[in-house]
């Protein structure tokens, strides 16, 4: 039987960083992933004469040089900065109703966004200060709250971040009408609500207010070929520090000897020895197939139990014969949503008559992204209910993707004024049965658990750690404590090997 010091399950963002910090610390580790590639969702694909990217629109708490988010400090740390190039992503956003035509484009820059605020809603700009100075505080105690790894010292909380005390425990909307954010600058600003995939009402105001000032200090950024580059140059690392890779292997069984775990089962039937596991499936999956029942501490499972699973994604590449300026495509993201109200907008996303979309200009950040005449534009929804498995017969798969897919274009046509369909030379279209198809993701979610009520960042962070129901197992991910979202995903592969070293030194 082969023995590892660890092995990772997934080689998704989180399971990849997850096996190249426990490779580059010595350890003899196997990572283990179903699919023949690297990089669960962050990959890219290629119909006729592009190479389409499979899902990143654009990486938060990145930045540069001057301004290093926690990902750019990760990817430093790890050796795998200079390998990957990134460029900036234009401006901030295009946000459309389709129910009012109301149009909003936000610049970076706290400046040049809380002026344009101010130009679209007057007497904005006050509560929009105060909104990034709380971004401000927000970040320091976030880091404060890393480093005290799970147990922070509450007095140090009382005395240098009240204000992050003071909002903590709220969720978006309360924290806007507390400070007193004009109703119309509070849809606007809240545009980003679907990359966390929860509407304002539910969604911690920390884990909003970090993103959006994240994005508008450091700017995002993308890789300039596509997220599979960053997937195959971690996945390299992980290799050259010693660690092993399986492709095409399935982790079938996790085995647990006097409450921890002592090794895992492969779908090639190999067994495989070791005292630590890191898994970038989900608790579902876990829980749900891969360990005995009798193994299964109760506690874990009562909490997967009473998570909500998150959107179920869909998506459509499109491949135009066109260039941007001929088609008049002069953004890179175009959110387009239903109604501003993003807890109205979270209803109507649970049925298929929903085709509000995230849609992006790839070739207005990377201007050569496709061949010579042509654009690459591709769109991004969510389902917040099983409607589409609901809809779904054997027979009528295709008939259904294509009229949504003619929906989400008409949606784009109407808001933009801009005609895509007379130029499409490729298309493809990603449901929920293809992320379930190729990542294992439960009912085909792309963003793990609902961030939202107690299920929150906040209280997933606070207990970390202690969330340690059997001893040698971890989870990191998507579902795991930093929520989804690829630095999210990223950092948590980070915090869940760096945890799996501590038990390791400790003998636990
Ligand atoms: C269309 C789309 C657009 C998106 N846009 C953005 C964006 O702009 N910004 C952003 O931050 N995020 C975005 N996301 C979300 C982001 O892609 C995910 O949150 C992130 O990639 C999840 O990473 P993960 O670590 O959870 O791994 P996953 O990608 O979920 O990968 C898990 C891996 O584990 C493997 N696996 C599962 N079970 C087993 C098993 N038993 N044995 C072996 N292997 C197994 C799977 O095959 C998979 O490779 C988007 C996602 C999609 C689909």
């Amino acid at each position: 039987m082969e023995e590892f010091d660890a092995v990772v399950i997934g080689a998704g963002n989180g399971g990849l960083i997850a096996a190249l910090r426990l490779a580059k610390a010595n350890k003899k580790v196997l990572l283990v992933e179903r699919h023949i590639l690297p990089g669960g969702f962050a990959t890219s694909f290629i119909r006729g004469r592009f190479e389409f990217e499979a899902s990143l629109h654009e990486l938060c708490d990145f930045g540069h040089e001057d301004v290093r988010g926690n990902l750019y400090t990760l990817f430093k740390e790890l050796d795998v900065l200079n390998k990957i190039q990134f460029v900036d992503v234009p401006e901030a956003f295009r946000v459309i109703s389709l129910s009012t035509g109301e149009t909003y484009s936000m610049p970076f820059g706290i400046e040049n966004f809380v002026k344009k605020m101010e130009e679209y809603v007057p007497g904005s700009s006050k509560s929009v200060r105060i909104f990034f100075d709380l971004g401000r505080e927000i970040q320091m105690a976030m880091a404060y709250l890393n480093e005290s790894k799970g147990h922070p010292d509450s007095k140090v909380l009382m005395d240098k971040y009240p204000n992050f005390m003071r909002v903590a425990a709220y969720p978006v909307d309360k924290v806007l009408d507390a400070i007193k954010m004009p109703k119309k600058a509070q849809e606007i600003l809240d545009t980003y609500w679907t990359y966390l995939g929860t509407s304002t009402d539910r969604l911690g105001f920390i884990h909003y207010c970090i993103m959006v000032y994240l994005y508008i200090t450091n700017k995002a950024q993308i890789p300039l070929k596509r997220s599979h580059e960053i997937s195959t140059v971690l996945e390299t690392e992980i290799r050259n520090n010693g660690g092993t890779i399986y492709y095409g292997e399935e982790v079938k069984e996790i085995k647990v000897t006097n409450n921890h775990v002592s090794g895992v089962i492969l779908s090639s039937g190999k067994e495989i020895k070791t005292n630590y596991v890191i898994s970038n499936a989900s608790p579902h999956s876990v829980f749900g197939k891969m360990i005995e029942k009798k193994d299964i501490p109760e506690k874990a499972l009562k909490l997967a139990n009473a998570r909500e699973i998150s959107g179920r994604g869909f998506s459509m590449f499109l491949g135009l014969n066109k260039t941007k300026e001929e088609l008049g495509l002069s953004d890179y993201s175009y959110f387009i949503y239903e109604t501003l109200n993003s807890k109205k907008q979270f209803e109507s996303m649970k049925t298929l008559d929903n085709f509000s979309q995230v849609t992006v200009c790839l070739n207005n950040a990377i201007p050569d992204a496709s061949p010579k005449g042509t654009t690459i534009l591709y769109f991004t929804s969510l389902y917040f209910s099983d409607c589409f498995s609901k809809a779904l017969t054997k027979e009528n798969y295709f008939d259904l993707k294509d009229r949504l897919a003619e929906g989400f274009i008409d949606a784009f046509e109407k808001a933009t004024k801009i005609k895509i369909k007379p130029y499409i030379e490729e298309i493809e279209v990603g449901t929920p049965l293809t992320y379930a198809h190729y990542t294992d993701s439960v009912d085909g979610s792309i963003y793990g658990y609902l961030t939202a009520d107690l299920d929150n960042m906040m209280p997933r962070l606070m207990r970390m750690y202690d969330e340690n129901y059997l001893p040698g197992l971890k989870f990191c991910g998507g579902h795991a404590m930093r929520s989804s979202g690829y630095n999210s995903s990223y950092l948590s592969g980070d915090l869940a090997a760096k945890f799996t070293l501590m038990d390791m030194k400790e003998g636990k």
